[in-house]
């Protein structure tokens, strides 16, 4: 498989401080790449390094298996990017804005490709209507169609679920589903939602301060072996004793005797052996540990034992 975006221990340091630190990840053709990370992780940054709209101060982009810093127009031509609210004229219709900028990028420009273009942003029935009357998504999927134009192998898109209502954010999912299965395209997204790329990308990375924290594939990374489960009782010491005894000893946390790292599936058949123990259940609330790894990075706090080995 080949790789579309091979970075190297990519540094980034505004004055005395790094926004992005040694990163190092790949995107592989046909992927959704999901690029994960609080707010001031890094993203943005990343991206616009990407885009050769910034400089890094150290470290390798590779794209198409060329040096980005010595292959810039020939990458770039191969990419489509929305990286902040798409700048679309407000007064002008869907199709003359598409036309526009499809002028711009220098490609043919036939009425065909520009409807093709907008029915597949679900735009072909608002074509001649003025942008000013277009919802957030419907604006965000026209900024995606003129980052589609040139018909770029790989789309980078930051965030661009930011602001949306939900039906504007499952548009955006569902329009990225389509690009990769239906137009075999490779697409890096931003979020700073796990929910958000556990639903459409293959492959994932977090960052935190700039730094990898994981990467891998969705799969792997959210395998239901790895459910955090929490237990709360009327009377935890003599649950936690029980607990030890029973069968679930090994699937306990050295920290907290009422937390276990178990497969989800096996949750009913814990509650049910707990009732049977007479244990009196206030609660049993489980969750993915990468759910909760992700929510430590941000309040320091909570279980982040399966992902910090
Ligand atoms: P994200 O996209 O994940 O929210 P950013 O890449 O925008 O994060 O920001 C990462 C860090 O870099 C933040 O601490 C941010 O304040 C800082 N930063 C970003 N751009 C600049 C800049 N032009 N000058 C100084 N600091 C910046």
């Amino acid at each position: 498989m080949a790789l579309i975006i091979n970075v190297n221990h990519l540094s980034k340091k505004f004055n005395d401080t790094y926004a992005v630190n040694d990163l190092s990840f790949t995107v592989n053709e046909g992927d959704i790449y999901g690029f994960l990370g609080q707010n001031g992780a890094g993203k943005s940054t990343t991206i616009r390094m990407l885009l050769t709209l910034i400089q890094p101060s150290s470290g390798i982009i590779e794209m198409f298996g060329k040096k980005l810093s010595t292959h810039r127009s020939e990458i770039l031509k191969e990419v489509g990017a929305v990286i902040e609210k798409p700048d679309l004229y407000k007064y002008l219709s869907a199709y003359e804005n598409l036309s526009i900028f499809a002028k711009m990028s220098g490609i043919k420009v036939t009425r065909q490709l520009l409807m093709n273009q907008l029915q597949m942003v679900n735009l072909q029935d608002r074509a001649k209507d003025t942008v000013k009357t277009f919802s957030q998504g419907m604006k965000q999927r026209l900024g995606i169609a003129v980052a589609l134009v040139h018909n770029p192998a790989l789309i980078i898109l930051d965030e661009p679920t930011n602001g949306l209502d939900p039906q504007g954010i499952a548009d955006i999912r569902n329009l990225i589903i389509r690009l990769s299965r239906e137009l075999g395209k490779t697409i890096l997204i931003s979020s700073h939602l796990l929910s958000e790329i556990e639903l459409i990308a293959n492959r994932m990375i977090i960052i935190h301060k700039g730094k990898k924290m994981v990467e891998g594939n969705v799969a792997d990374l959210l395998d239901p072996a790895h459910t955090l489960v929490e237990i709360e009782t009327l009377n935890n010491t003599e649950a936690a004793a029980l607990l030890q005894q029973s069968t679930w000893a090994p699937f306990l946390l050295p920290k907290n005797q009422l937390q276990l790292m178990m497969n989800k599936t096996a949750v009913p058949q814990l509650i049910n052996d707990l009732v049977t123990m007479g244990v009196q259940l206030l609660s049993v609330n489980s969750s993915h540990s990468l759910e909760n790894y992700f929510l430590s990075l941000t309040t320091q706090s909570g279980n982040v034992e399966a992902f910090t080995n």
